[in-house]
């Protein structure tokens, strides 16, 4: 796309009607106003920006662009501003953008271009999906600047409505995933609700606690803030099944049909009446047909009469019971059992029994697996809702950090960390910001930190948080948001940093992880792994296993110890974890041959050979 082709209009000249006839785009958002947060983002993807207002002339000015007011008179709606924009637009595309949206996306020029150009339309819209409803977002266009005349005679012919000249023209709707982007703010108490951090404040999260301390803060302590603080994205979307894997599931399935759909055989063998079935005698019923998986006996069995039947065939009218052939004896058309082989009802399974229509195969909240796959397929479903992926930037910090390709000078390392975290985050199904290594210097950081911020959910960090650290980490992200530095209790990976940083209008959730590589690994499994998941809709608390130590641990009380170790079975036959040699915190090696890491929680101590530890998995299937 070239940028240089499209000018932005946003579209600030409405009455304000619904806010109490209020100028929108000026009142207070974010330290700002309104029209600031979308001017914000709309400027770096357009050529140039411009206002249209019908009051407060001098104010929007204000903002160094120019500013339009309306030809048509009389507050005609946003097509006027449209119409007022397309007559002076002297590109060959204008964008627009409402004041009152200050979310708007950073990629809304480049989409609907591509959407335009693909569909080779007039004018491109965005459209969301929420829940399965389809929403356009008519005041998010692209459109041709020749298009000035057909517009101006919809509006002199009395059109107002914004859409209401589409059919003159030709449009393309193009999909964006994130609904939250487009949501606009159309009352002073929904604008207030929303500025005055309606999020809870890390202060207030953490005065739940009875005694904090944030130097010594127990690892059950920190885990229990950040679940407490953090807050899942709401935008979904709908996704085809086969897509659906290792999603989260945005609202429960609900099955269609009934599983199985007709009472049918468990069996192979036949068919009978439960009633046909003397309690001392021998039962000697004729057969009178065949009931084959997909191929149902048509006819109905009378008393004294049996039907040949395969697994998963209906069951045939008439009958309630299946006895497996391999418990008879045929002779001719006559099937006999002995006495007592069968009750009534035996090896039939009923419709429904799995799975009743109208109730939930899966509920809201659930990671997609295999097995959901095929469950959702065997009820016919071929779309499901799931939760939109969660963004998240990472970047490593540091001076001597050095990326892959470069000379490693004197005193430097390779930077690992950005691998492992890509790894561990790919892993969680999200969408990855890879921002590279940032210096450690101030305004770098600030700028990676506002980058992010600006485009992620979450960011995670790894470096610049110990306790020495002579870095500008810890003073930058204070400055961005509500963040706090702990002190774990816990080896390895005792600096932390936590909270939520906003900038133009938009806000993430940040770890700060420490720089040395296990302990990287260690809070992002410990920490950072749950909140995300929380924050793409899922519940799923890290499961611990039982299983012996194959030798002593040594172990002070107090604080958190998690050790390398590989979990194998023993020669007794029962699982036996052993601790993998160096447990540096520096040293990677020993963290990829482990497969397990040992959990070693604050009370415990010492643990002596044969004792029982909690074990970490480190790999399910996959
Ligand atoms: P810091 O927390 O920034 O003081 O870093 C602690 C230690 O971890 C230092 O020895 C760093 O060199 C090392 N370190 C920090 N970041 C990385 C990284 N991305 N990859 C490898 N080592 C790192
Ligand atoms: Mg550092």
């Amino acid at each position: 796309m070239n940028k240089e082709s499209i000018s932005g209009l946003i579209l600030a000249g409405g009455r304000g009607t619904r806010m109490g006839h209020v100028d929108k785009g000026l009142q207070p958002f974010g330290g700002t106003t309104m029209v600031a947060h979308v001017l914000a983002r709309l400027e770096p993807q357009v050529a140039t920006v411009a206002i249209n207002a019908n009051r407060n002339l001098d104010t929007y000015a204000g903002y160094g662009v120019p500013v339009w007011t309306d030809d048509t008179p009389d507050y005609a709606g946003p097509l006027a501003g449209l119409q007022a924009g397309l007559r002076r637009c002297a590109t060959t595309y204008l964008l627009t953008a409402p004041c009152d949206s200050p979310f708007l996306p950073a990629d809304l020029a480049e989409r609907l271009h591509e959407g335009l150009r693909t569909a080779g339309a007039d004018l491109a819209v965005a459209v969301t999906e929420e829940n399965g409803r389809r929403q356009v977002h008519p005041v998010f266009c692209l459109l041709k600047a020749s298009l000035e005349p057909v517009l101006s005679a919809y509006l002199d012919g009395g059109g107002r409505r914004m859409d209401g000249w589409y059919p003159q023209i030709k449009v393309a709707e193009v999909l964006f995933d994130d609904a939250d982007a487009f949501r606009n703010i159309n009352t002073l108490d929904e604008l207030r609700e929303l500025d005055t951090v309606k999020v809870p404040r890390l202060a207030d999260v953490v005065s739940c606690l009875s005694a904090y301390d944030p130097d010594a803060l127990p690892v059950r302590d920190a885990q229990r803030i950040i679940r407490d603080f953090v807050t899942p994205v709401r935008a979904t979307e709908m996704v085809a099944l086969r897509a659906a894997l290792g999603r989260v599931l945005a609202a429960d399935v609900v099955s269609p049909i009934n599983v199985p759909a007709h009472d049918n055989s468990a069996m192979d063998g036949y068919a009978l009446r439960g009633s046909d079935l003397p309690a001392d005698v021998p039962a000697r019923l004729r057969v009178i047909g065949t009931a084959y998986a997909g191929r149902a006996f048509d006819g109905k069995a009378q008393p004294g009469e049996c039907v040949r039947i395969m697994t998963g065939a209906v069951m045939p009218a008439g009958c309630d019971s299946v006895v497996p052939q391999e418990f008879v004896t045929v002779e001719d058309d006559t099937m006999v059992i002995a006495p007592g082989t069968l009750r009534a009802g035996d090896n039939r399974r009923l419709a429904g029994e799995d799975l009743k229509a109208g109730s939930a195969a899966l509920r809201a909240g659930k990671i997609v697996r295999p097995a959901d796959l095929g469950l959702l397929a065997s009820l016919g479903v071929a779309e499901v809702p799931v939760q939109r992926r969660l963004r998240v930037a990472f970047f490593s910090t540091g001076d001597e950090l050095r990326s892959i390709g470069q000379p490693l000078d004197e005193g430097c390392v390779y930077d690992s960390n950005r691998y492992t975290i890509y790894g561990m985050l790919q892993r969680q199904g999200c969408d990855l910001i890879d921002m590279g290594v940032v210096r450690d210097d101030p305004q770098a950081l600030e700028q990676a930190l506002r980058d992010a911020c600006e485009n992620a959910d979450a960011i995670i960090t790894s470096g610049g948080v110990s306790v020495g650290a002579a870095d500008y980490t810890k003073q930058i992200m204070a400055r961005l948001g509500d963040v706090t530095f702990w002190k774990i209790g816990m080896r390895p990976g005792r600096p932390l940093a936590f909270g939520r940083i906003a900038s133009n209008g938009r806000s993430a959730f940040l770890f700060g992880l420490p720089g040395n590589p296990v302990a990287v690994m260690v809070s992002f499994y410990f920490f950072a792994r749950e909140a995300l998941l929380r924050m793409m809709g899922a519940e799923a608390p890290l499961e611990l296993v039982r299983a012996r130590s194959a030798a002593t641990i040594r172990k002070k009380p107090g604080r958190s110890e998690y050790q390398r170790g590989i979990l194998a079975r023993g020669a007794d036959g029962q699982p036996a974890v052993t601790i993998t040699g160096a447990q540096g915190s520096g040293i990677l090696r020993s963290m990829s041959e482990a497969n397990c890491m040992v959990v070693l929680h604050d009370e415990q101590g010492t643990v002596q050979a044969g004792d029982m530890v909690d074990v970490l998995l480190f790999e399910g299937l996959i």
